[in-house]
């Protein structure tokens, strides 16, 4: 806590503790844009720079070298790969959408027979953020080619997708 109690040298004080903050805040900010954390999480986001800056943030604590991720089945569905046996988890948020009524802002399922919705039919309410929860992904060094794992795989994995979450809400049921 700082004061400013006396007066005689309140406006230098007031001067010179505010510019020490500032250039100790540049100190710290810089050494903060030095230090390997930090350059390892830019690096992170420039790679998953669809994703939010908290789950880039938790998958560079959790995986520092991680180029794709996504779930477990999409590995299998869509890449033909098969997360290799004992690797953990990298865990994020996935968003949890769901239809909401204009009127009361409910879900459908949540929704009371007494609100007429203004009229509006389910198929024209829009979709709402409901919350986030935590879905298990795995980056594609812990994945293996179901096929072979002699042959060059990176160039069949895609770039990450065009919207967050795309390959993680595929395993999210979107709650109605
Ligand atoms: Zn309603």
């Amino acid at each position: 806590m700082v004061s400013f109690d006396n007066r005689e040298t309140r406006d230098d004080e007031m001067q010179t503790t505010a510019e020490e903050w500032i250039s100790d805040l540049i100190a710290d900010t810089e050494d903060a844009h030095n230090s390997e954390a930090f350059q390892q999480w830019l690096d992170i986001q420039r790679r998953f720079h669809d994703y939010s800056t908290q789950n880039s943030l938790l998958i560079a604590l959790q995986c520092p070298h991680a180029t794709h991720v996504a779930g477990y089945r999409t590995w299998q569905d869509e890449f033909d790969r098969q997360v290799s046996k004992g690797k953990s988890a990298i865990w994020i948020w996935a968003p949890i959408t769901a239809k909401t009524c204009p009127v009361c802002g409910e879900t459908k399922s949540r929704h009371d027979d007494e609100c007429t919705s203004d009229g509006v039919p389910y198929d024209d309410w829009s979709t709402a953020l409901l919350s986030f929860k935590s879905v298990p992904v795995f980056d594609v060094s812990q994945t293996e080619s179901e096929a072979s794992s002699t042959k060059p795989q990176t160039s069949t994995i895609r770039r990450s997708p065009p919207h967050s979450h795309t390959a993680v809400t595929a395993s999210v049921t979107s709650v109605s």
